[in-house]
């Protein structure tokens, strides 16, 4: 009659890899709830988010998933939000995956994990207004996700075990259509020369990933065409990337469509202070921030 399932955050793009890769990471997880009712999809929770199912992203996998497995027992989703909403830690998709996750099993439908991911990136046209499956991809399948489209074919690989990541969180308010915005900034054109200095970029942190060569992804994580577009909608960022970059960090980037910041590290580097060189980089924009620092995560799962 009823199930739980929790999903962890996630970060997308890791710089070049801007709408394909994605990294689930343990810094912040969803609960979802789903209990069979009567009929009808209702919404519960205490947390500051829509609460008409066709404007949550939970609410709209659940009438997806509905729909297409033909199911007629209506839904109650409590939803206990970890992930904060709106920085680029892919808050909704945590919500959405878990979301699927839970109602693959209340109705028992073994479904695999491409089908999984399908059925929550229905739920990112709530947040982000189309679907993109990066950070689904990584919440439901966790660890460092690859997103190929037309047809939906996510390549998943565990992460090496000794990264690190400094996620810095500035307390800014979101603008609602925060991503859209973010996604209205990025150049409908490229030079050929930044496609293909991203391109070497993307191709070195697949391959870090593959060697598990945590230093070969971090340097990596540099992209010289959406980040400089989008940089300006953070305050502070520039001074962010820098000193984290001197306090040793090995590469620093925008995760998803902000404003959070991330820096990749191994758990040999002197996280604290990255974290705190990150801290003082926004303190120079007269903003205030939480840095988490954090672990990449399995994917979704069931708690009850
Ligand atoms: P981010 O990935 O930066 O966290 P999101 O893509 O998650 O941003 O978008 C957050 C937006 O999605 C907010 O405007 C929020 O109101 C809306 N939203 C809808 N459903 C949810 C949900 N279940 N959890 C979080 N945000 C949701």
């Amino acid at each position: 009659m009823q199930v739980t399932a929790r999903a962890p955050s996630s970060t997308a793009n890791l710089g070049p890899g801007f709408d394909v890769f994605g990294l689930a990471l343990d810094a912040f997880f969803d609960e979802i709830t789903l209990t069979k009712t009567r009929a009808g999809i209702t919404i519960i929770t205490e947390d500051n988010i829509p609460l008409s199912p066709s404007k949550n992203t939970a609410g709209l996998v659940v009438a997806y998933m509905k729909k297409r497995f033909k199911v007629k027992s209506g839904v109650q989703i409590k939803i206990r939000k970890g992930v904060p909403a709106g920085y680029g830690m892919g808050s909704s998709a945590a919500s959405a995956a878990a979301t699927a996750v839970a109602f693959d099993r209340l109705f028992r439908l073994y479904l695999d994990g491409n089908t999984l991911v399908e059925c929550a990136g229905v739920g990112e046209r709530a947040s982000a207004g189309s679907i993109h499956y990066d950070n689904v991809s990584a919440s439901v399948l966790g660890g460092f996700v690859i997103v190929r489209t037309k047809p939906l074919d996510v390549i998943r690989i565990t992460p090496p075990a000794d990264l690190r990541l400094c996620v810095a969180v500035p307390k800014l308010k979101v603008p609602p259509k925060k991503t859209e915005v973010s996604r209205s900034v990025i150049p409908k054109q490229v030079n050929l020369s930044d496609s293909v200095k991203n391109l070497s970029n993307a191709a070195a942190i697949v391959a870090g990933f593959l060697k598990k060569d945590s230093t070969m992804i971090g340097t990596s994580i540099q992209d010289v065409i959406v980040e400089p577009a989008r940089q300006h909608l953070i305050p502070g960022f520039s001074a962010v990337k820098k000193n984290a970059l001197r306090a040793g960090a090995l590469g620093v980037t925008i995760s998803g469509a902000g404003p959070s910041v991330i820096a990749f590290a191994t758990k040999k580097s002197d996280l604290a202070k990255i974290a705190t060189s990150m801290k003082n980089g926004f303190a120079t924009a007269k903003t205030d921030c939480d840095v988490i620092v954090c672990k990449p995560s399995s994917g979704a799962r069931i708690t009850k």
